[in-house]
């Protein structure tokens, strides 16, 4: 594993095609983009990594998974009232579905998808109770507490979220929102502009190799059955409009963020990460993609 790794490394580090970095977050704009880092995690508590592992990065969209499963915890499948499990086939910050369907997204992993999540999170909790419990769950998978939030990467989304404060309100006019928006998006933009490396992210998603247990702690965060829920819903919509596309060249649940990185689930075998922060023009990791490409190739690990 080492060896497929290094060699995957080496190959981004010479690779020039390197896609652009999100610029309509100002903060993500002024990251280096030749940048390339990969972690795989293991059940038994292994990890493997090469290139920048250890650099931490916004994880933006990736932590719709986690306010997902947090959101799951506690409501159940009321979740699916607010929010469908359809693939969108539209941008991630798309607004044109939400007017046929009458304000209910397609999805929690679109940005609306997730503001409704988090909608769902607070329950009339203060904003920063809610953000505490975002943050202190994505601790206690990554097994680490030294995960934190990227104060500037906030600042900056929420200075410049015209998009994402239409969604909220667009939801809102049809009466699907409970929460006074700004404080809404306050906690969305935090959960967003969690920082972390591939070594911790990669074992965050541990619990959905595992059947929804980490096995490296021993800890169950999920059942089985919501495991593997999260993990199709991975699959269909975790890259937006290029889902399809992920699926065909990696073949394995995953979930992206402008800020670069890609998480991604080798069911029973592996938890990936990914990060290289320049993007393809849907918004997903250029290299990151690729790399996945790479190692899926070398070890068989496509569900497919
Ligand atoms: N915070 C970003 C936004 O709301 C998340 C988008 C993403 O990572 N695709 O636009």
């Amino acid at each position: 594993m080492q060896e497929i790794l290094n060699e995957i490394a080496e190959f981004m580090s010479e690779n020039t095609d390197r896609g652009k970095v999100a610029d309509y977050i100002p903060e993500l704009a002024t990251i280096n983009p030749n940048q390339f880092g990969i972690s795989v995690a293991l059940p038994n508590g292994q990890v493997f990594s090469a290139g920048c592992a250890q650099q931490l990065f916004s994880i933006q969209s990736i932590s719709k998974v986690f306010s997902l499963t947090l959101a799951l915890g506690k409501i159940g499948d009321r979740v699916w009232t607010k929010v469908g499990r359809e693939p969108s086939g539209d941008p991630f910050n798309s607004i044109v579905q939400l007017e046929h369907e009458h304000g209910k997204p397609r999805n929690p992993f679109i940005n609306a998808g997730a503001i409704a999540i988090v909608d769902a999170i607070m329950m009339g909790h203060e904003p920063k109770e809610s953000l505490a419990e975002i943050l202190q769950f994505v601790r206690y998978i990554a097994n680490d507490d030294s995960v934190g939030i990227d104060e500037k990467v906030a600042m900056s989304e929420l200075a410049s979220g015209h998009r994402n404060s239409s969604l909220a309100h667009f939801m809102a006019s049809f009466n699907r929102i409970e929460h006074q928006i700004d404080k809404l998006l306050g906690v969305y933009y935090h959960q967003c502009s969690i920082s972390m490396s591939c070594e911790q992210l990669a074992k965050s998603g541990l619990f959905l190799v595992s059947d929804g247990v980490n096995q490296s702690t021993g800890s169950r965060v999920v059942s089985s059955h919501r495991a593997r829920r999260i993990n199709s819903l991975m699959m269909m919509c975790g890259h937006y409009d290029g889902s399809g596309e992920f699926a065909f060249r990696v073949g394995l649940p995953g979930k992206s963020g402008v800020g670069g990185g890609i998480l991604a689930i080798a069911p029973g075998k592996a938890s990936i990460a990914v990060w290289s922060p320049g993007l393809d023009k849907i918004g997903n990791s250029k290299l990151g993609t690729l790399a996945l490409e790479m190692l899926v190739q070398r070890t068989g690990w496509s569900v497919f």
